[in-house]
C-alpha cells in the first residue's frame, strides 16, 4: 500500500520535477485528521480541481463555514505559482464513486461516475487550480504546465502512471472541475513521466541523439538496496531504509507484472516486495538461496535494463 509522502519527500519530489514551491505557513501540520478522527492513506491517486474563483489561496487554506480547510494539498495560482496548503487529510474530494476509485487504484480505464459512495479524502492528493471554470477564463501555459509537473511529481514518487490521475468531474457526479480535458492532461503527464526526473520536457534533447546508454537514468545503489531488503521486512510495517532505490525497484517489478501496484511506492522493501523479487530471480533461472528475494548485482541490473528504469551502482 502506498503510504502518503512525508512533507519533506513531497517537497523534494516537486522540486526534482522542476517546480518552484511556495509554502503557506503552517501547511505541514494543516489537515483534517484530528478533527475527523480519520487518517489519510494509503493513497491511490491524485485529483485535479479548479477553484471556481480568483485570489482564493487563503480560502483554500482556511476553508468555508460549511467546509473547514485545508481544501486541497496544493493551490496553483494563475500567476502566483504553486503553494503548499495542507499535509495529510484534506477536504477536497468529498464523496466519490467507489468504482472510479478502484479503477484509479488498478490503473484501469475510469468508469462513468454514477454514485457517491466512498470517501475520496481518504485516498487522493488534491490540487486546486485558480480558475473561474467558466471556460472563458484561460489557464496560462505556465500555470497548466505547473499542474502537469505537480501531478507527475507525485506519480513518479509513488511509481504510478498517469492512469492514477483523475479530475474531480470524473469521480463525483455533478462536479464540473477542472474545465479542461482530463485525457489531454493525462497525456501531458505521461510525456512528462517519460522524461528524466528533474528535467522538464523543454530541456530534453530532440531529434537524433547519440545513444548515450544509461547516462541519464536514475541509479540504484545495490548495497543500500540489499540492506533495505534485509531490514524492512522484519521492521515495523512500512519501515523505510532506502526510499528512492526501493521505489525504482518496485516500479520495475510492477512494470513486469511481479508486484501489484497497490504494494509499490511506499519506499519500504517489505515482504511483498521480497516475494515479487524472488519471482523475478526464478524467472531468470535462479533457484534456492539465489532466489531468496534479496537483490543481487546481476538480477538487479537485468531488472533495470529490461524495464529501462534505472542502472545499478555497486
Ligand atoms: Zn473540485
Amino acid at each position: 500500500m502506498a503510504t502518503p509522502l512525508s512533507a519533506a519527500k513531497m517537497l523534494a519530489a516537486l522540486k526534482a520535477e522542476g517546480l518552484t514551491v511556495h509554502e503557506h505557513s503552517g501547511w505541514k501540520t494543516h489537515n483534517r485528521e484530528a478533527a475527523t478522527g480519520k487518517s489519510f492513506g494509503p493513497v491511490i491517486g491524485v485529483l485535479i480541481h479548479h477553484t471556481g474563483g480568483h485570489n482564493d489561496k487563503e480560502l483554500c487554506y482556511k476553508g468555508r463555514s460549511d467546509l473547514p480547510g485545508p481544501l486541497c494539498h496544493a493551490w496553483l495560482g494563475k500567476t502566483a505559482g504553486l503553494w503548499m496548503i495542507g499535509h495529510g487529510r484534506a477536504n477536497h474530494a468529498g464523496s466519490v464513486d467507489l468504482d472510479v476509485l478502484n479503477a484509479l487504484r488498478n490503473e484501469t480505464a475510469l468508469p462513468h461516475d454514477n454514485q457517491a459512495n466512498a470517501d475520496g479524502n481518504d485516498v487522493l492528493y488534491g490540487l486546486e487550480i485558480e480558475n473561474l471554470g467558466n471556460s472563458k477564463d484561460d489557464y496560462p501555459d505556465a500555470q497548466y504546465r505547473q499542474a502537469v509537473l505537480w501531478a507527475a511529481a507525485i506519480c513518479r514518487a509513488h511509481g504510478w502512471s498517469e492512469k492514477s490521475i483523475a479530475g474531480h468531474k470524473e469521480v463525483q457526479p455533478g462536479k464540473i472541475d477542472p474545465s479542461f480535458d482530463m485525457d489531454d492532461f493525462r497525456a501531458d503527464v505521461k510525456k512528462q513521466l517519460a522524461t528524466t526526473t528533474g528535467k522538464t520536457e523543454s530541456t530534453k534533447p530532440t531529434g537524433s541523439t547519440k545513444p548515450t546508454g544509461s547516462a541519464k537514468k536514475p541509479r540504484v545503489d545495490l548495497s543500500r538496496l540489499v540492506k533495505a531488503s534485509k531490514t524492512d521486512p522484519g521492521a515495523k510495517q512500512g519501515h523505510v531504509s532506502y526510499m528512492a532505490g526501493t521505489n525504482l525497484t518496485e516500479a520495475a517489478l510492477v512494470k513486469l507484472g511481479y508486484l501489484a501496484k497497490s504494494y509499490a511506492g511506499d519506499g519500504s522493501f517489505g515482504s511483498k516486495t521480497i516475494a515479487a523479487y524472488a519471482k523475478w530471480q526464478r524467472h531468470l533461472g535462479y533457484t534456492g538461496d539465489d532466489a531468496n528475494g534479496i537483490p543481487g548485482k546481476i538480477s538487479l541490473s537485468k531488472l533495470g535494463d529490461t524495464t529501462g528504469l534505472f542502472t545499478v551502482v555497486a
